[in-house]
């Protein structure tokens, strides 16, 4: 199965209004280097109208974006609360 097809097993429970990652959106603004739009392998950075845009909903729980956040304090990340977020699944 390719990486896509792998991802498409994964179930998630989104858990509405109580996202696990915050973005302080004023501070993100002042990045210009903006690698969590290009690491995030689910891709919940996106770029819309010259300013990152997040949706938690799909994220994989990797971490990444936590680590390569320059500006700590950006993002304030958790894991999701019990019985939410993705359940990895293999085939
Ligand atoms: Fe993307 Fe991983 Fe951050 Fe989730 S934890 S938003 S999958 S980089």
């Amino acid at each position: 199965l390719s990486p896509e097809e792998l991802l498409g097993l994964d179930r998630f429970n989104v858990d509405e209004g109580h996202p696990h990652i915050l973005v302080d959106r004023a501070r993100c603004a002042l990045c210009a280097a903006r690698p969590c739009v290009t690491v995030c392998p689910a891709r919940c950075y996106r770029l819309k109208d010259g300013q990152v845009a997040f949706d938690c909903a799909g994220c994989l729980e990797c971490g990444t974006c936590r680590v390569v956040c320059k500006d700590q304090g950006v993002t304030s990340w958790t894991y999701p609360r019990a019985s939410f977020g993705i359940t990895f699944r293999c085939s």
